[in-house]
Order: structure tokens, then sequence, then C-alpha cells
């Protein structure tokens, strides 16, 4: 199967194409490398989003980042 084409942002989801031709939200958690009680971030706008070295994965990990569900709740996570 080929890589969901990104073609756009809503909150913490990320529309892509499939390969059916519909689109679909796909959550994209980081969390940085070394430590597994690190919080799960879904905000780039979070001061703590992990641009490099980090693990992601399509499902929300625990714990969530405290800074990122409060982004969302102002509207202010991208
Ligand atoms: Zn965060």
């Amino acid at each position: 199967m080929a890589t969901p084409r990104v073609i756009g942002t809503t909150g913490r989801y990320r529309v892509v194409a499939t390969t059916e031709g519909a689109t679909m939200a796909r959550p994209d958690y980081r969390k940085r490398k070394g430590g597994q009680y690190y919080a799960w971030h879904f905000c780039a706008s979070c001061k703590n989003w992990p641009a490099s070295d980090y693990d992601s994965r399509s499902t929300p990990g625990d714990p969530l980042c405290d800074k990122c569900q409060e982004l969302e709740r102002k509207g202010e996570c991208t």
C-alpha cells in the first residue's frame, strides 16, 4: 500500500488522500526518544513538540502532553 499523501491538517489530525481517492483523518503523535515516561505530543505548536529524534504513532499514547491538550481546548493546536 502506498504511503497516504498528506493534503492538509485540521487540529491534531492530518487529512490524507488514500489510494482509493478518499480522505481520512490520521492522528500523528510524537514522543521524544530515550524515556518511556515522556509524554506523547499531538500539536506541532507545542513548545515541546519533538522535531527530531522522536517516536511516532497514529494512536494516542500514554501519557498525553498536558500542554497539547490545553492548546487543543483553546483551539491553538496546529
Ligand atoms: Zn505537547
